[in-house]
């Protein structure tokens, strides 16, 4: 697509369960090579949104898009076409090492000096490391790597930093911020830390009770008193 287009595009986006509209016609779009925001209280529908998304909520309405194309079907055919997901929950098989478990997520052949590489970049202990000696936060890099090394066209991260001491949220911030120049992804990052999402977004959608409260420029957005009183309140 030509530059500055959305890559993912997301429109009247609904999920009922029983009487809760956890979505309500959601509108967004992931800029080509940047980082959409999307923030909210919490049950606002944030994990919902990404669950329609990736295809693990067959019964959502809505049109889902990727680089102009219908993005449909199970959750492996859309990460087949280039969408890939987090999830807010570990899960971890047990008793592989990093680097396996770098290959387990990636589901494609990867070098050694590759998987060193990415580790590297995200500060994540070295390949050979038993996976059940590396914390919960770091785990969840060593995810996000094994994803971006499968050159997804977006990557959908459900509240990375959850579970990182608050310093670390600082370095994550900034090897996220590097993401869409250096692996050539886009992201929709889905973070309760304020703090990092101004310092990675590019633009910014709120979601308060399903709908989309306020979207656009993080400056323009992180300034409007609707959003504003919608934390205040939570
Ligand atoms: P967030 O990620 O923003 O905290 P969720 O998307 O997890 O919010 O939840 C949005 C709303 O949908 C909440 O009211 C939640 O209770 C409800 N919900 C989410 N998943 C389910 C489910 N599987 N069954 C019933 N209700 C659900
Ligand atoms: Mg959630």
């Amino acid at each position: 697509p030509p530059p500055g287009d959305p890559v993912l595009v997301v429109r009247g986006l609904s999920m009922h369960f029983g009487k809760v509209a956890a979505l309500s016609q959601v509108d967004i779009s992931v800029p080509e090579h940047g980082v959409l925001g999307v923030i909210g209280p919490n049950g606002a529908g944030k994990s919902t949104l990404v669950d329609a998304i990736s295809g693990f909520l067959p019964r959502a309405d809505g049109v889902v898009e990727l680089d102009g194309h219908p993005l449909t079907g199970s959750p492996t055919r859309r990460a087949r076409a280039g969408l890939r997901r987090t999830f807010q929950q570990d899960r971890v098989p047990p008793g592989l090492s990093v680097g396996a478990y770098v290959r387990f997520v990636a589901r494609r052949r990867l070098s050694e000096p590759e998987i060193a590489e990415a580790l590297d970049f995200f500060g994540c202990p070295p390949s050979r490391t038993p996976l059940s000696r590396v914390d919960v936060g770091a785990r969840r890099l060593v995810e996000v790597a094994g994803h971006l090394l499968a050159r997804p066209r977006v990557l959908l991260l459900d509240e990375p930093a959850a579970g990182l001491p608050h310093e670390e949220h600082v370095v994550l911030g900034s090897r996220l911020r590097q993401v869409p120049a250096r692996f050539g992804v886009s992201v929709l990052l889905i973070e309760h830390d304020l703090d990092l999402v101004r310092s990675v977004c590019d633009t910014i959608t709120v979601l308060d009770f399903g709908q989309v409260l306020a979207s656009g420029p993080q400056d323009e957005v992180l300034a409007d008193p609707a959003v504003l009183k919608a934390y205040m309140g939570e």
